[in-house]
């Protein structure tokens, strides 16, 4: 359906897309991830010609759209896209969002439009909301009239571009929800996103981008549990972990503990590894805070390789000392005592001069 053959684009000297082959077929659920600023928002942009590409084609249905006799307003109608920041029209209501493109563009009847209308909000579950206006919503409802007024347009195709990264996770949520179904009812769908276990579940197909190419593209078990590429397989798994870095006594705990509980959430991890995962990180905090004003910590919590165990490692400036051996700490220490408890191995390494501690978490605990 979709044919994308050598596109680059480049911004004066900025090569943004080097040479992107891809092909979609109808019904395809394609996407796309990769590092920030590797160019995925501009391959979006460049195929409903937001932006012009500056070398290459793109065909949709044997049809070449960089054609200059091509109706560029046409080829938006079916290649429509759906962004990160909603795009809603402020000052007209929901059902008034979703009708203006059809009424306007596609010279379609004001009832006809509103029929269709009410019938895509009740597909998103907003039917109640026809009323509303956008600042009235929450930012999943917004999103879901988004995609709900992008339907309107009955495109062929639909462009997603991040389209939850600015909402909360419950709103994540909802929104992917509405994904889902569409891909279910066989909607050809090209999707940037950040939330991998979504794109596990929904795509036929990965692609990885990075350096303004597709790096690696296959199915979702390939990407995601044995890439080829050593780049795809650093990407995976950085962002399969979580980061923090602490700088001072008074960090904010709770938010710190609530990202936490949110990485557990999407790495569907049983409920008694992430309350070990909690308490070790809690027992690690007390031993660095007595440091904390003259140290930073970097706290990352990750998958290891191959053992498929959690990871969690502390990284701390300062003289090189093991923070476990410290003369503050007895053997006896109770919280030295619940560290060596939940882990089942701790290595210290003096490396690129900070002192760096693993700790591996115990499984099946009893
Ligand atoms: P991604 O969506 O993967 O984060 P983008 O496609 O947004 O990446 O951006 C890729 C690169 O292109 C970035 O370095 C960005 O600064 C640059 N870029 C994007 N749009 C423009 C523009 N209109 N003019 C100049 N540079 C741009
Ligand atoms: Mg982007």
């Amino acid at each position: 359906m979709i044919k994308i053959e050598h596109l680059s684009k480049n911004y004066g000297d900025l090569v943004v897309l080097k040479d992107i082959t891809i092909e979609i077929k109808t019904g395809e659920v394609v996407t796309i991830i990769g590092p920030s600023g590797t160019g995925k928002s501009t391959l979006l942009r460049c195929l409903n010609l937001l932006e012009y590409p500056s070398g290459g084609s793109i065909y949709i249905n044997g049809v070449d759209i960089l054609d200059k006799k091509v109706d560029v307003a046409k080829i938006r109608q079916k290649m429509n896209m759906v962004f990160q920041s909603f795009n809603l029209f402020s000052h007209l209501s929901v059902l008034e969002n979703l009708t203006i493109g059809p009424i306007k563009l596609k010279g379609m009847s004001k009832q006809a439009a509103q029929t269709k209308a009410l019938e895509l909000l009740r597909l998103v579950g907003l039917a109640e909301k026809t009323d509303s206006f956008p600042d009235e919503l929450s930012g999943g409802q917004q999103q879901r009239v988004a995609i709900a007024r992008c339907l309107a347009m009955e495109p062929e195709i639909i462009l997603f571009d991040e389209p939850t990264s600015a909402l909360d996770p419950t709103m994540i949520r909802e929104v992917l929800s509405v994904i889902h179904r569409l891909a279910r009812e066989g909607m050809t769908m090209a999707i940037v996103t950040h939330e991998m276990d979504f794109a596990r579940d929904v795509s036929n197909r990965v692609l990885y981008m990075d350096e303004g190419i597709i790096y690696e593209e296959g199915p979702p078990e390939q990407i995601f549990e044995h890439p080829k590429e050593e780049k795809t397989r650093a990407f995976i798994q950085r962002i399969r972990s979580y980061t923090c870095r602490i700088s001072s006594p008074d960090y904010d705990l709770y938010a710190m503990n609530a990202e936490i509980e949110v990485f557990c959430e999407k790495q569907i991890l049983p409920k008694k590894t992430r309350n070990n995962l909690l308490l070790l990180v809690e027992e690690l905090l007390q031993i660095y805070t007595p440091y904390l004003p003259t140290i930073v910590l970097d706290l990352t919590i990750a998958y290891a390789e191959k053992s498929e165990r959690l990871k969690i490692v502390c990284e701390s400036s300062g003289e090189a000392a093991n923070p476990l051996d410290s003369d503050n700490l007895s053997d006896d220490d109770l919280g030295l005592t619940i560290i060596k408890n939940l882990t089942e191995r701790i290595d210290y390494q003096w490396l690129n001069g900070k002192n760096r501690l693993q700790f591996l978490l115990k499984t099946n605990q009893p």
